[in-house]
């Protein structure tokens, strides 16, 4: 990707931070104090995505600033990257009062947000922290202790991309036992960032495309075309 795209992407990001500063889609605006786009590195590889801002996030307007964020800054300097190689965002740019589960309508209204970030940002490697945004960007809805700890391939923003599911590093503070395993997924991160990009994944439309030509008649062999009546066939 060359600079001045970089640039040009950046700048999109940018007016994309602007609108959701002002967002009124859902009731969350009514209650949040500022809300938190996300934060870091406009062109990362790696992108974590989170549920939902907390009391000390909806403060500052920043993401992951409590002690799971710094659980989270220490388990990259473990694998040696930093708060600044990486972005990180939330499913929700505004707090849930009392940080109750996001709702359905909320994430419909708030997830556009976060493909346009991914589509802006183009990472290589997505990580979900949590349930709410490992079935959001999976599609699918088995719970994260089934699922963390193993790539999945998924297209994001119009790419394909590496999805990693993780714990939500606030799981982590609860239980000791969580936070291990935690931390030996974060160290299958740099091995993943290191591989090729998946395939770009058939669309619906060229995946119909292929199934009705195998479903078709296959045409005959040419040297029956006289047998059938051809121009020549008499
Ligand atoms: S949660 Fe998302 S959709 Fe709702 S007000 Fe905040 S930015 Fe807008």
């Amino acid at each position: 990707m060359s600079a001045t795209d970089a640039a040009a992407r950046r700048e999109e990001l940018v007016a994309l931070y602007k609108e959701v500063s002002k967002c009124t889609k859902c009731p969350l605006h009514e209650t949040r104090t500022k809300a938190v786009f996300g934060a870091g590195n406009a062109d990362a590889d790696l992108m974590f995505v989170g549920e939902a801002p907390g009391a000390e996030e909806d403060r500052q307007g920043l993401p992951f600033v409590g002690r799971a964020g710094q659980l989270l800054n220490e388990l990259l300097v473990e694998i040696g990257l930093s708060r600044e190689d990486v972005f990180i965002c939330n499913v929700l740019k505004s707090r849930p009062p009392n940080n109750r589960d996001p709702q359905p309508t909320e994430i419909a209204a708030c997830e556009p947000y976060l493909f346009e970030q991914v589509r802006l940002i183009e990472p290589r490697v997505v990580c979900t922290l949590g349930n709410f945004a490992t079935k959001l960007l999976t599609g699918n809805q088995t719970g994260i202790t089934r699922v963390r700890g193993t790539p999945q391939t998924h297209e994001l923003g119009g790419r394909p991309v590496h999805l990693l599911p993780l714990f939500h590093p606030a799981a982590a503070l609860r239980t000791p036992a969580v936070k291990e395993q935690l931390r030996g997924d974060f160290a299958t991160i740099p091995a993943l960032l290191a591989q090729a990009l998946p395939e770009p994944m058939p669309s619906a439309a060229e995946i119909a495309a292929e199934t009705a030509v195998e479903d078709e008649e296959p045409p005959p062999p040419a040297d029956q075309l006289g047998f059938f009546g051809g121009p020549d066939g008499g």
